[in-house]
């Protein structure tokens, strides 16, 4: 029996709870999710802070054409003077403690200094220039809730509140295993007959690629023991994925031997094209997806299928890629019964996304995956869509997107620089 694409991904969703939380160093944290809320235990800015230089002031009784003595000058870095009287003002730069007694600061544009004393050009407003202690954020403030990834800006703020380490969800190490008496690795000479292990290549780019570690297990021959030996080691680590062997040949034995190695198998079959032959099933905590063999059937459905999963077991809230709506550019057919995820391109024109196929969608073809910037979803009780249809699809990189106009042009390298 063929599972729903929507049942599938549900059922696979179901069985990829986020892994474990680790502590790991500040700049290993990029782009991985945080575990656990997180308060300051400060405020930000730690003092008031000059946000310009030039003169600290006390407001009162300063306007424009006022004299005021320079009684000192703090530097950034530099330690408060002591309290500043009416009458006095302190030279002070960008990012210095403004001093007791000031509550102003005068930009040195609106002054002019001789002989030690200040004439301020312009009216004074209380506060002005000046960044209060804990106006950004005070002190027992939540600032970062936990499932938040870390970017650089959480970065900046976790630095800042003198955090060097923080506890994060744990990144999926994830096994990946070719089967196939035809493969061998890329490099070596073919002999006729044979084809080159790409898929677990494309599988582990796919994996770093959503901040989870590939452990590439090697190629398990068309025949039991092999099998066995290469899915057992790959059932140690967090999810294990294997490519082909997975229909009815009579040589397929991914599924039989994960059975027998205590896989509960899920379904075996999905309404969706590329990827019908894709199936799915856990060990203990161990999710296992054994997809296709055509290398574009293994992209699309680890694209589609295992990647929301990888992102939910590293504690990713939002693991399916937006929905983006554009208009077809051509017509299509297609039969009933199953989702297609097509290989199109898409660009950019008045603001509309234009959806137009990259070519051949044969499952064989791996060029127009290439050419690809999206995968278009055309639902699966669609037969025809005519050129001017609304459809859904998957950006699969915003560096592949047509835009129009064209990004900056990329500048040639100077001749000096390339020596
Ligand atoms: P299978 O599911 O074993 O019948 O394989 C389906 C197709 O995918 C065949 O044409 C295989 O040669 C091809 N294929 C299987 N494994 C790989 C792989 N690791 N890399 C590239 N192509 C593969
Ligand atoms: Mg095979």
């Amino acid at each position: 029996m063929s599972t729903s694409f929507d049942t599938a991904r549900r059922l696979i969703l179901q069985h990829a709870p986020p892994l474990g939380v680790e502590r790991v160093m500040l700049l290993a944290a990029p782009g991985r999710i945080l575990a656990e809320e997180v308060a300051a235990p400060c405020d930000l800015p730690p003092y008031d802070v000059s946000a310009m230089d030039g003169y600290a002031v006390h407001a009162a009784g300063c306007q424009a054409g006022t004299s005021l003595k320079v009684t000192g000058f703090i530097p950034a870095g530099g330690r408060p003077s002591p309290v500043v009287t009416s009458g006095c003002a302190v030279k002070i730069m960008t990012g210095a403690p403004v001093p007791a007694g000031c509550d102003a600061v005068v930009p040195v544009e609106e002054t002019e200094e001789l002989s030690g004393v200040v004439r301020l050009l312009s009216a004074i407003t209380p506060g002005q220039h000046i960044r209060l202690r804990g106006e950004d954020v005070a002190r027992g403030d939540l600032v970062l809730s936990a499932g938040t990834l870390i970017r650089p800006p959480e970065i900046s703020m976790l630095a800042s509140l003198g955090r060097l380490t923080v506890p994060v969800y744990r990144r999926a190490r994830v096994g990946i295993v070719s089967t196939g008496d035809e493969l061998v690795e890329p490099g070596m000479a073919l002999e006729p007959g044979q084809i080159v292990n790409s898929n677990a290549f494309s599988l582990a780019a796919a994996v770093l690629e959503c901040g989870a570690e590939p452990v590439l297990l090697g190629i398990a021959r068309d025949e039991w023991q092999s099998h066995k030996e290469l899915f057992s080691a790959g059932l140690e680590c967090d999810a294990l994925i294997t490519s082909a062997g997975v229909s009815t040949g009579d040589r397929d034995l991914v599924r039989e031997v994960l059975e027998a190695l205590g896989v509960e198998q899920q379904f075996w079959k999905i309404d969706m094209k590329p990827g019908g032959p894709t199936a799915f099933g856990v060990k203990g905590k161990v999710p296992v997806f054994s997809l296709p063999g055509n290398p574009v059937s293994t992209m699309v459905t680890f694209e589609e299928l295992v990647r929301p999963a990888l992102l939910r077991m590293m504690g990713h809230r939002r693991v399916i890629r937006p929905l983006l709506k554009g208009i077809l550019q051509e017509d299509l057919r297609k039969g009933g019964g199953k989702v297609h995820f097509l290989r199109v391109q898409v660009r950019v024109e008045e603001g509309r996304y234009l959806v137009s196929t990259a070519g051949d969608q044969r499952t064989g073809t791996l060029r127009t995956m290439v050419q690809a910037s999206a995968l278009a979803l055309i639902p699966q009780e669609a037969t025809f869509l005519p050129a001017g249809s609304e459809v859904d699809f998957h950006l699969l990189s915003e560096d592949v997107l047509m835009l129009e106009p064209q990004n900056t042009p990329i500048p040639q390298p100077r001749a000096e620089a390339c020596r």
